[in-house]
């Protein structure tokens, strides 16, 4: 198969849908992306690297971020999962409605509810979460220059009231073991980091390796590496994974600044990016990219 030529076709098939789109600006420093940006990229198991677009450009990684913190949590310590729950909320990524009915345990570790307790656990185990997050990601993309846009933190810090009060609320049910200051700080830098579809790529093939990192070492068991898979089938596209299954096929994670990152187990991952998003939050762009690779190519794990 000529899988650069199946990215150039799914390119091509999700440029007419970005019209369709919005760039999220409950962030203000977000909201200066161009909704016209697109870029796609697949990265194997044996070490291909492909993109089409604006595959090398950097943007705003935010919840994408999430998948990261998550794997790490568990990778250096216990189990989180008597703190987070592991299904759909059937709500918006930022609603605080369960968190009261639910005794300040998120549903899940992808919405900013379930974010915000696993970057604590994250900052307890580790004392830097979002440097933690930060080196994984350089390690496994190999581009050391990869960093925080400390402009789109503080915005993110400016405007957080309602993250500040998801997390006043999760650390009123003594869901937090840190100051809440210093967790939002964390959250919002791993958040902020900028990465393009190459480096994401890249460094979500730990997923697609069962565990395994690019340096060769098992950063998670296989067993764990399946678990998280299946969460970020069933949560990790916001209130859209149902959607995002149907039409993708694939476990991924979306972020409001563009980007997808999905994984292929046992071949690869791809990392779509285009700003303008759909209702749900999703990028109009990286989902139809994604619906036609992975309709066209059969890369999907049903
Ligand atoms: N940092 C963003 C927030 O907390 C992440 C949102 C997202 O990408 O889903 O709102």
């Amino acid at each position: 198969m000529d899988l650069r030529r199946e990215l150039q076709r799914a390119h091509d098939a999700a440029r007419p849908t970005l019209a369709t789109g919005r760039v999220a600006d409950y962030i203000p420093a977000l909201g200066a992306a161009d909704p016209n940006a697109f870029g796609l990229a697949l990265a194997t198991v044996d070490g291909e690297v492909h993109g089409v677009g604006d595959w090398q450009t950097d943007f705003s990684i935010q919840s994408v971020s999430k998948l990261f913190t998550l794997a790490l949590a568990l990778a250096t310590g216990e189990a989180v999962w008597h703190r987070v729950g592991r299904e759909p909320s059937g709500t918006p990524f930022n609603s605080l409605v369960q968190l009261e009915t639910e005794h300040g345990i998120p549903r899940n570790p992808f919405i900013n509810a379930g974010a915000v307790v696993v970057t604590d656990r994250l900052l307890t185990l580790t004392g830097d979460a979002a440097g933690a997050v930060r080196e994984f990601l350089r390690a496994e993309s190999g581009n050391p220059r990869l960093d925080t846009d400390l402009v789109v933190a503080a915005s993110e810090a400016e405007h957080g009231h309602r993250n500040a009060a998801l997390a006043h609320f999760i650390a009123s049910y003594g869901n937090l073991e840190n100051p809440v200051e210093a967790v939002l700080g964390h959250y919002y830098a791993h958040c902020a980091i900028t990465a393009s579809c190459r480096d994401l790529a890249l460094a979500g093939l730990f997923l697609a390796r069962h565990g395994v990192r690019r340096n060769g070492g098992r950063l998670l068991s296989r067993s764990e590496a399946k678990r998280i898979n299946a969460v970020l089938l069933t949560c990790g596209t916001y209130d859209a994974a149902g959607e995002f299954a149907y039409r993708v096929g694939l476990p991924g994670k979306s972020g409001v600044g563009g980007g997808i990152l999905a994984v292929v187990p046992g071949r690869g991952t791809l990392c779509a990016w285009g700003p303008a998003l759909d209702r749900a939050g999703n990028s109009v762009g990286a989902v139809a990219a994604l619906d036609a690779f992975t309709t066209a190519t059969g890369w999907s794990i049903f």
